[in-house]
């Protein structure tokens, strides 16, 4: 598949980035940005995933300009298992919410990017309608070596995104790991896309994530597909029955959805919508935000105190001795891990 224009623009402006990053100013970057200019935020989202130490400096003062901006947007987590069908769902979910008037920004958590160099969202051209929409805006996962640091740099991007005037932002990531537990921490509404005929242990669905989501999608409910998908469906409103409510009294809904055939889509957003009411009339929704927030705090916290007792070289050195007296025998994996703590 060719490369739309507007993946020309975008790649064109990253190239630029990397070429003078910091002859670039954060003042006028911000000005454009929050103008609506999508270079402007391509090129923002690329200072905040580099490691060089300019950008980073240039990317804070950016996403501090743009905080008093952001916040308006609706923010929606989708995961499901590789194959369950979330490009494609994505792709025209974004292209109905487009026609009903939204601006559409579609960001990913890969936890396997290191290595693959971000599965998901990686080729652009998965929505390809989306990618061609000039009300959306489509950025692959970061590559970050932790699942943190992935994390926090997309829910730095959801701030540029909503400075920027998109106003809903859905976040990608794969059902399979702790990747979809940090997307449920940034989002105000959690879509879990499940397959009809492969039981939810054939899907590496935990049990956790299925309690998490505020709504199931049976996906390509389509075809000779059909009533599987509704026996599905049926089978997991059921399961879900089963889960103590959520604390907001919300339930989440099953509802069947095929792609193909843009049948769901509708019902899906006003689903969104419904919920967003739900907990706005309860004063939830503000409150679910804050502790968010909260929460983002202590996880900045844990993983700034990983990184730094880890990438000490006299921490490194006790370690490596404290590791050959674990490995003879002579003391435990507790006591070890004691001994490398008192040491600090
Ligand atoms: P992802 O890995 O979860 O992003 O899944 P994809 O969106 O890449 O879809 C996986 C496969 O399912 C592709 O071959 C799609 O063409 C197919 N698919 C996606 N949505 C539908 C649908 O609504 N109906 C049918 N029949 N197939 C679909």
């Amino acid at each position: 598949m060719s490369e739309s224009a507007k993946d020309k623009t975008e790649r064109q402006a990253i190239e630029q980035i990397r070429l003078r990053g910091d002859q670039l100013n954060a003042s006028s970057l911000s000005t454009s940005l929050m103008s609506g200019d999508r270079t402007a935020l391509a090129q923002a989202i690329t200072l905040l995933e580099s490691t060089n130490a300019v950008h980073q400096e240039m990317a804070a003062e950016i996403i501090q300009n743009c905080l008093p901006h952001s916040g308006h947007s609706l923010r929606i987590g989708i995961t499901g298992v590789p194959g369950v069908g979330k490009s494609t769902f994505i792709d025209v979910l974004g292209m109905h919410l487009i026609s009903v008037g939204k601006m559409v920004a579609v960001l990913a958590i890969d936890p396997t990017s290191p290595l693959s160099k971000g599965s998901i969202l990686g080729d652009k051209t998965r929505m390809d309608q989306l990618a061609a929409a000039s009300d959306a805006f489509i950025r692959p996962s970061p590559a970050a070596e932790t699942l943190g640091g992935v994390a926090r740099k997309t829910r730095e991007s959801i701030i540029l995104c909503e400075a920027a005037g998109f106003d809903l932002i859905l976040v990608e990531t794969v059902g399979v790991g702790q990747s979809e537990i940090a997307v449920h921490r940034m989002t105000d509404f959690f879509l879990l896309l499940m397959l009809a005929g492969a039981g939810d242990h054939l899907q590496g669905i935990k049990r956790g994530i299925m309690e998490m989501c505020d709504a199931m999608v049976i996906t390509k409910a389509d075809g000779t597909n059909v009533k599987a998908a509704n026996f599905a469906r049926a089978e997991y409103s059921g399961a879900l029955h089963l889960f103590p409510a959520k604390e907001s009294g919300w339930r989440a809904p099953v509802i069947t959805s095929s792609a193909i055939e843009k049948m769901g889509l509708k019902e899906v957003w006003e689903l969104i919508l419904k919920h967003e009411q739900w907990m706005k009339e309860r004063n939830l929704f503000q409150i679910h935000r804050q502790s968010q927030d909260v929460q983002w705090m202590h996880d900045t916290i844990k993983e700034a105190l990983i990184t730094d007792y880890y990438s000490s070289e006299e921490n490194k050195l006790r370690l490596s001795k404290i590791e050959s007296e674990l490995n003879a025998g002579k003391i435990t994996a507790f006591e070890a891990a004691k001994m490398a703590l008192a040491q600090r």
